[in-house]
């Protein structure tokens, strides 16, 4: 038997709490893997919490992401002793996760963990610094003016942090925004050059503001996106990847119409194989570990339940790494 954090649904409300499995309790796969690291995300939170609907199946164990080794396989791509790790598929939603010392999986969900990194440095990167990837990757595609600041919001969180560190890597000058002032040291050490105030975007903006941000990461969704919309310069792009202040989005089609923007949409979850295995590519290039140090706390099964409400209410800086099996 191994060590699980379980959810499972009494009188109708979901409990969560650490247990024993066997390997009959985990879904049917091809690939079972020891997990070595998990991490903590805010769709962990909505998951551990109850709130969002995130938990398809009881009983379960939550966990969207992990890194580990194979200890067994029926997939010719696979073998015992090879590293990989996992972000989204449902995993932690509609099928078993990291939270448990072991996860069997699809085979084609796994990515082999890149050439030069360990496994709890996937998971400080996790699925948080991996929708920052794609978030940067989008932005580049759509082309990026580099003589502007380009914006992050919600940048002390685990998205957040991972951007501004991307970008301040790439050369790009960024503007990290939170609602968190006592942390801008720890954001200027990740590489941002201005702090700007939450509450200058959340409140509502006219529909055009001056045009400030050469494109944006935005992790905030609500009254900030229209706001970043609102600001953003003739051209420019936003990546919306995340809907920590609200789902709604109260704006209007001036900033596509008059200034030619584009709003980009990131998901990590069914993101495509070929663009998941460059994403860990560059990941791999562009954020050595001791990038990482500063942004990384390291955190037990135990930790998890106080977490889930930390990070809902938007007290957890930068990412969580779950020690498991290591
Ligand atoms: P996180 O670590 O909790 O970061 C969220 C940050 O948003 C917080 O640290 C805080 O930053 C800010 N924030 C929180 N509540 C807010 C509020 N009411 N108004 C304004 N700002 C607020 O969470 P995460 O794991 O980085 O995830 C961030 C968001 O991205 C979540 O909505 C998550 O669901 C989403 N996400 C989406 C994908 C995808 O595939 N699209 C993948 C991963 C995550 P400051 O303290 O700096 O203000």
């Amino acid at each position: 038997s191994f060590k699980a954090l379980v959810a499972d649904q009494a009188d109708g409300k979901a409990q969560v709490g650490l247990t024993r499995w066997t390997d009959a309790d985990l879904p049917e796969a091809d690939v079972t893997v020891a997990v070595a690291w998990s991490s903590f995300n805010y769709k962990d939170g909505l998951a551990l919490t109850g709130k969002g609907r995130i938990l398809r199946r009881f009983p379960m164990v939550p966990g969207i992401d992990f890194a580990g080794t194979v200890i067994r396989s029926d997939s010719p791509d696979f073998k015992p002793g090879d590293a990989v790790v996992l972000t989204g598929w449902g995993v932690g939603e509609s099928w078993s996760g990291g939270f448990a010392e072991r996860a069997r999986v699809k085979s084609e969900w796994l990515v082999p963990l890149p050439e030069g990194m360990t496994a709890r440095h996937a998971m400080a990167v996790g699925t948080a610094g991996f929708t920052a990837m794609l978030a940067v990757m989008a932005l580049e595609r759509h082309g990026l003016d580099r003589t502007r600041e380009i914006l992050v919001t919600g940048a002390a969180g685990g998205v957040g942090s991972v951007a501004v560190r991307l970008l301040a890597g790439l050369g790009y000058t960024v503007a990290a925004s939170t609602g968190r002032p006592e942390q801008a040291d720890y954001l200027k050490s990740l590489g941002a050059s201005v702090i700007v105030d939450r509450n200058e975007l959340a409140q509502p903006s006219k529909p055009l503001t001056s045009e400030r941000w050469g494109g944006a990461v935005d992790t905030v969704g609500g009254t900030t996106l229209a706001s970043v919309l609102a600001g953003v310069a003739y051209g420019g792009a936003v990546a919306a990847c995340g809907l920590a202040g609200g789902a709604d989005l109260p704006t209007t089609v001036m900033p596509f119409i008059l200034r030619g923007v584009s709003l980009l949409g990131i998901d990590s979850v069914n993101c495509p194989k070929p663009r998941r295995q460059e994403a860990w590519t560059r990941i791999a290039r562009e954020l050595p570990p001791e990038t990482l140090d500063a942004v990384t706390t390291e955190v037990a099964l135990e930790d998890l339940p106080r977490l889930a409400e930390e990070i809902l209410k938007g007290q957890v800086r930068g990412r969580t790494v779950v020690r498991i099996g290591e």
